[in-house]
C-alpha cells in the first residue's frame, strides 16, 4: 500500500515539475570520416548523455574498404540519428532502413563532415538539404546563401563546397521563431572553426536558421553562408549544423564552445521530439 502512495505521488510531482520524462535513446552513426571522429563521436556522446536529456548509443562502421555488408543499425529503435560518417557506402538494406525510418518521423542531425558524404545518393542529398565536395556541382542543386537580409539561390555553375582557412567567425539568426534559435542571441562569435561555403544541393522544404558571414579574407566567399538549417523529409525532422570540425590536434575549440554544444542539444531535441525545452544558458556567447 506505501508503495502505491508513493508511486502515485511520484507520478503527481513528475508531471509537476516535468520530470518524468525517460531520457531520449539517440543514435551516433560514425567509423569513417575525414575528420577525427574518434574524438567527436565521443565528445558528441559525453554532451548528450550529460544533458541528462539522451540516452546515446554509438553506431561504429567497419573502417575504410572493410567488409560494410553487416553494418545495420537498428535506425527503429531511436528518436534521432546523429550522423558524424563520412564514408564508404553501407548496404543497400541500411540505406533503406535508413529512408524508411526518416520517412515515417525519424529524427536526423547533420553534423559537419556528414554533409560531405554519399554526393550520388539522391534521396541522401534530399535529407541533408545542402552538401559540398565528393564532386557535387550545379547538377545537385542551387547554391543557397543570404544576400541583403534575404535567401538567395543561385544556379551559378560551379563546385560544391568549400572553406577559407579556420578562423572565428559570427553566426547570425536568421529565424528567432524556431523552437531551435528562439531565445539566442541575435548573432554571436563562434570560436575557431572550418566556415563550410558553396554548398549546394535540392533545398526542398529546408530553412536556414543561422547564416556566417564567409569573408573573403580568410578565403571565403564574401557571402553569409548557411551555418544552421532544418529540414523535412517524408514525416521526418533533419537538423544540419556545418559547424564543429575535429581534427587531429588536441584542442577541439569548434566543438568545446558553448554556443556549438548548446545548439547541437537543441538542434537533437528538437530533431529527436520536435521541441526545445532547454533554457539558453547564461555562458552563451552575446547573450
Ligand atoms: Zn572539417
Amino acid at each position: 500500500m506505501k508503495n502505491i502512495f508513493v508511486f502515485a505521488l511520484s507520478i503527481v510531482l513528475c508531471s509537476i515539475t516535468g520530470y518524468a520524462k525517460e531520457p531520449v535513446k539517440v543514435l551516433i552513426v560514425t567509423g569513417q570520416s575525414n575528420h577525427n571522429w574518434e574524438a567527436s563521436s565521443v565528445i558528441l556522446q559525453k554532451y548528450l548523455n550529460e544533458s541528462g536529456l539522451f540516452v546515446a548509443d554509438m553506431a561504429v562502421s567497419p573502417k575504410k574498404s572493410e567488409d560494410m555488408s553487416k553494418f545495420q543499425p537498428d535506425f527503429s529503435a531511436y528518436k534521432a540519428v546523429i550522423l558524424d560518417y563520412n564514408g564508404d557506402s553501407w548496404p543497400a538494406a541500411t540505406n533503406s532502413a535508413f529512408l524508411q525510418y526518416v520517412e515515417k518521423g525519424g529524427g536526423v542531425v547533420v553534423y559537419h563532415a556528414a554533409d560531405n558524404a554519399f554526393s550520388r545518393w539522391k534521396e541522401y542529398n534530399e535529407i541533408i538539404g545542402l552538401g559540398g565536395w565528393e564532386g557535387r556541382n550545379e547538377k545537385d542543386g542551387p547554391y543557397v546563401y543570404f544576400r541583403d537580409g534575404k535567401e538567395v539561390r543561385d544556379d551559378t555553375p560551379g563546385r560544391g563546397g568549400s572553406h577559407g582557412k579556420q578562423h572565428e567567425y559570427v553566426v547570425t539568426v536568421r529565424d528567432k521563431k524556431h523552437p531551435i534559435t528562439k531565445g539566442l542571441p541575435a548573432s554571436w562569435t563562434h570560436a575557431r572553426d572550418e566556415l563550410y561555403d558553396r554548398l549546394r544541393g535540392p533545398a526542398r522544404n529546408m530553412t536556414i536558421l543561422a547564416t556566417a558571414f564567409s569573408d573573403e579574407s580568410t578565403g571565403g566567399t564574401g557571402r553569409d553562408e548557411p551555418a544552421l538549417m532544418v529540414v523535412s523529409w517524408g514525416k521526418g525532422r533533419i537538423f544540419h549544423t556545418i559547424l564543429g570540425h575535429v581534427g587531429n590536434e588536441a584542442e577541439h575549440p569548434a566543438v568545446e564552445c558553448p554556443d556549438f554544444i548548446v545548439t547541437f542539444l537543441r538542434g537533437v531535441e528538437w530533431a529527436a521530439t520536435g521541441k526545445v525545452t532547454q533554457k539558453v544558458p547564461d555562458d552563451f556567447p552575446g547573450k
